[in-house]
């Protein structure tokens, strides 16, 4: 699915003059390059993710964002650069990336300007020089403006949201081409280097490690945040607002940094002050907690309407209770450090949160798993009040397009199917499955599929019919 129309994707008309004239010129080039030099081919404009079929890009794989950022809350502008260090995985002529919105200012490739041009959401670079297969070139993009949020087929809003007396980036799915140029697709996980230059007052917060925080001209602040681990770009955030911050350590050693908006700092005291155990309770049911840091960003009530697992600090929108940020630190291990390969496989992401939740209530005197799911199967979700909708509406590893990929199916079909597989194998396997799929793809990529052959090999049972009839059959399950 695509996002809606946006100004300037009916082509070259709606271009900029200097954008046409390097089209043109391009059209002269190409004619041009019949010679011996000629290596390269133009990049594919998306991944065929099915259900996000322009997201991402092909040809090459990012592994490094540098993003220096500039923003006023008061007039909303963001001036930035990119640089963007990737590998070419084909000869390329051009390439594209996924951009929202923003004016592009200039584009260089391997310290050469380059011409580039913009239809819908795709910025597409041709370097003055193709790259070769395997070569890694770094890309500097100057560019700016006011972000404006990015509308999901569900209707909700992703991208850059301002308001309040700050703004936060949030990118699932795929949000993030609305604050910066990027292959905005999970199967493309890189590192990341973000810096924010924000008015003296103001906290800017993003993933990973804080580096360095330093008064700059103007009365400014610079922060710089750093992720060496590898992150999907729908994972990437920035927050800034005037928040309280608070930092520590998990009993384990984590290093931990809250950045709580004002208003929200005392109805978010209780469970922010579960998040130690909540880590090291993680840690011990699917391994190693999977970054060198961890956290949250309350912002203010009503600034999104929804939590996101953004990686090491989720962010909340208002004060977050106990299962929430049980539910977003979960995603720690399922869905930041193994991530999806496509949107269809959210379910990895989402069943196996909502599973980590109704294990921690089972273990602290709430109400079992098994009891859960016995409910469920029932039609009495009045067990979960966030359960609203249809759980058995689709199967979990099949929506019936991207406006259901956050629908109940998916969350808790999704944890039932983890519960269906611990009651054919057991706990010590099933917990077994748990940790070592969180240790095979740490910081790495899986599908269904994946998954799948993966249980079966490690549990050593068929689970074949736990596949057909609650991961992939279209009826409603009954008691197995
Ligand atoms: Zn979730």
């Amino acid at each position: 699915m695509e996002h809606p129309a946006l100004p300037g994707r009916t082509g070259l008309t709606r271009l900029a003059a200097p954008a046409v004239a390097a089209l043109l010129s391009l059209a002269v080039l190409a004619t041009g390059c019949t010679g011996a030099t000629v290596q390269g081919r133009p990049g594919a404009s998306g991944l065929r993710d099915p259900y996000f079929p322009r997201a991402g890009n092909g040809g090459y794989q990012v592994e490094h964002y540098d993003l220096d950022l500039a923003y006023d809350p008061a007039d909303g502008l963001l001036h930035a650069t990119a640089v963007i260090t990737a590998r070419a995985e084909q000869g390329l002529s051009s390439f594209n990336l996924d951009l929202s919105g923003l004016k592009v200012e200039s584009v260089d490739v391997q310290g050469t300007g380059a011409r580039y041009n913009r239809t819908g959401n795709e910025l597409t670079v041709r370097p003055a020089k193709d790259l070769k297969k395997g070569e890694v070139f770094r890309t500097e993009i100057d560019y700016g403006g006011r972000p404006k949020p990015v509308v999901d087929p569900d209707g909700s809003k992703e991208g850059w949201i301002a308001g309040g007396d700050g703004a936060v980036a949030v990118g699932e799915p795929v949000g993030s081409m609305g604050w910066f140029p990027g292959n905005h697709h999970p199967s493309d996980k890189a590192t990341y280097d973000i810096t924010v230059t924000v008015p003296h007052g103001y906290e800017a917060v993003s993933n990973g490690e804080l580096r360095s925080r330093k008064e700059v001209a103007d009365g400014q602040t610079e922060f710089a945040w750093h992720s060496p681990e590898p992150m999907a770009s729908y994972l990437a955030t920035v927050a800034i607002g005037r928040f309280k911050v608070t930092t520590g350590r998990t009993p384990s050693g984590v290093p931990v940094y809250d950045a709580v908006a004002p208003g929200e700092a005392a109805g978010s005291e209780a469970a922010l002050g579960r998040l130690p155990q909540i880590v090291d309770w993680g840690t011990e049911k699917f391994g190693p907690y999977p970054f060198g840091s961890v956290g949250s960003i309350v912002m203010p009530a009503q600034t999104l309407t929804y939590a996101l697992e953004t990686q090491t600090k989720p962010v909340y929108s208002g004060a977050p209770d106990e299962e929430l940020v049980l539910h977003e630190l979960a995603h720690q291990w399922f869905g930041d450090s193994v991530s999806p390969k496509s949107w269809k496989d959210m379910w990895l992401n989402e069943g196996f949160a909502t599973y980590a939740e109704w294990l921690w209530s089972e273990e602290h005197g709430g109400v079992s798993a098994q009891r859960r799911f016995d409910a469920f199967l029932a039609g009495d979700t009045s067990v979960d009040p966030h359960a609203d909708g249809d759980w058995a509406a689709f199967p979990p590893a099949s929506p019936p397009g991207p406006e259901h990929i956050s629908d109940d199916p998916v969350y808790y079909r999704g944890a039932m199917v983890l519960h269906r597989i611990r009651q054919e194998v057991g706990d010590p396997a099933f917990f077994g499955l748990l940790r070592g799929w969180a240790a095979d793809h740490r910081h790495g990529n899986a599908s269904t599929a994946d998954f799948t052959a993966y249980a079966q090999r490690r549990t050593g049972h068929d689970l074949k019919k736990v596949w057909d009839v609650w991961l992939y059959g279209e009826d409603r399950p009954t008691a197995p």
